[in-house]
């Protein structure tokens, strides 16, 4: 078994951190200086290796090599390179850096894959930045609605058409569907990324084999519209109170959530931004209107839209007892997207028989590139990662063995010889 080539990954990442730090933490904005310099970096590698580099009208990085028989559908594997504001340097980078050192890996070893093993880096996976999920896998298979190219960066304000233009990218070869990664011409997808939550950690276990990727419902300007009014004279039978009724909603999908949820469709629901209005509120007036947003999560469809139902319901109980009305403005999100139950089989089967190694089959409440790549009909896997301190945040960590252990998974199933 090829020894994981662990010093390269290790030295690829910390050239990432060193490059995109921005205290605390490190900043990689999409299609901006920091996704920019992230992909040079890695391109460079790539270069390194003798690979074949070519890249998309959005910018996505193929970084291929032939294998025996390059005419036959290849492996693609990666992740993405963009991080949040401020985040940690693992998530995404972990998975792009464990593909170019499972090449290298195989290269050292004399074992050369049977077909063409491409390592992707993706643009723009983090929604943080536009307001859009996945924007650089969709656009690799010709699926990124030609709106998007409309939608505003969170921080610059400019267009995702004009980001690309700035980066001399094709805007308009994604805005016509012009794919870069046709399915019937790829044997799998496979997704190295750090877990995010506590689980594996937890359960002491390095590795997690993901078994589905949540669908969503999202609402990013959602109001609740009350009346404001003094909070001393206004008796409760005559409020109408926005924060109030926002909080009995948020209570009875909170009791929802822990009575509908079952271990294998496990449920989030989040509330990550609540806010009364500042030219308005006041220490002494009763709220008379509170913004908020919503994200609610599942790997079962009809579990998301039970909950949406049953969030209609009790917001329609809460309006005709309270004197408020909620806005939910636009409905966006994704579909649950199962992975491929034979490539997880054989990974478990692999880490089992060659690695010794006890795996985890667990769903993943994050969204990934992978549930791209699986509804556009490629079979897809994901490998998860123990990590520490969840992510979205400078203190994410991650022990370097760990992602050596995943090296070693993902490079046996590359050059597996029964590779047909
Ligand atoms: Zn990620």
């Amino acid at each position: 078994m090829p020894t994981p080539n662990i010093e390269f990954a290790g030295a690829l990442l910390d050239a990432l951190r060193e490059a995109s730090r921005d205290e605390p933490g490190v900043t990689r904005d999409a299609y901006g200086a920091g996704e920019e310099t992230a992909h040079a970096i890695v391109r460079e590698a790539a270069e390194r290796l003798g690979l074949s580099i070519t890249r998309d009208p959005a910018g996505n990085l193929f970084m291929t090599l032939p294998g025996k028989n390059p005419d036959r559908p290849a492996w693609i594997v990666g992740s993405h390179l963009d991080s949040v504001p401020h985040g940690g340097n693992f998530d995404g980078a972990a998975g792009v850096v464990a593909g170019l050192a499972a090449i290298s890996t195989a290269i050292k070893a004399g074992r050369e894959p049977s077909r063409p093993v491409t390592v992707l880096a993706i643009r723009a996976e983090e929604s943080t930045w536009f307001p859009a999920s996945y924007i650089g896998s969709r656009a690799a298979f010709g699926k990124l609605d030609a709106e998007a190219l409309d939608l505003p960066r969170a921080d610059t304000g400019r267009t995702l058409r004009q980001h690309m233009l700035d980066l001399k990218l094709n805007p308009e070869s994604v805005r016509r569907g012009e794919a870069s990664i046709r399915p019937e011409t790829v044997k799998g997808y496979v997704e190295i990324h750090i877990e995010q939550g506590p689980t594996l950690e937890l359960e002491d276990i390095p590795i997690g084999l993901v078994t589905g990727i949540s669908g969503s419902f999202r609402y990013r300007t959602g109001r609740c519209l009350g009346a404001y009014g003094h909070s001393g004279a206004v008796p409760r039978r005559h409020r109408q109170d926005a924060v109030m009724a926002l909080a009995d909603l948020a209570m009875k999908l909170d009791r929802f959530w822990e009575e509908n949820e079952q271990p294998e469709t496990p449920l989030t629901i989040t509330f990550g931004q609540v806010a009364t209005d500042p030219s308005q509120h006041a220490f002494s007036k009763v709220p008379g209107e509170v913004n908020f947003c919503l994200d609610v999560r599942s790997t079962s469809t009809s579990l998301v839209e039970k909950t949406h139902e049953a969030m209609l319901v009790f917001a329609k109980d809460i309006e005709e007892r309270r004197g408020v009305r909620f806005e939910w403005g636009p409905r966006s999100g994704s579909t649950p997207a199962p992975m491929d139950a034979d490539l997880v089989q054989r990974l478990e089967d692999i880490a089992s028989t060659k690695l010794a190694l006890r795996t985890l089959r667990m769903p993943s409440g994050a969204g990934h590139d992978a549930a791209v790549f699986a509804a556009n009909g490629v079979p897809s896997a994901m490998i998860f990662v123990r990590n520490q301190n969840g992510s979205h945040n400078p203190d994410e960590a991650m022990r370097l063995a760990d992602l050596e252990t995943a090296i070693a998974l993902l490079t046996e199933l590359l050059v597996a010889e029964d590779d047909n």
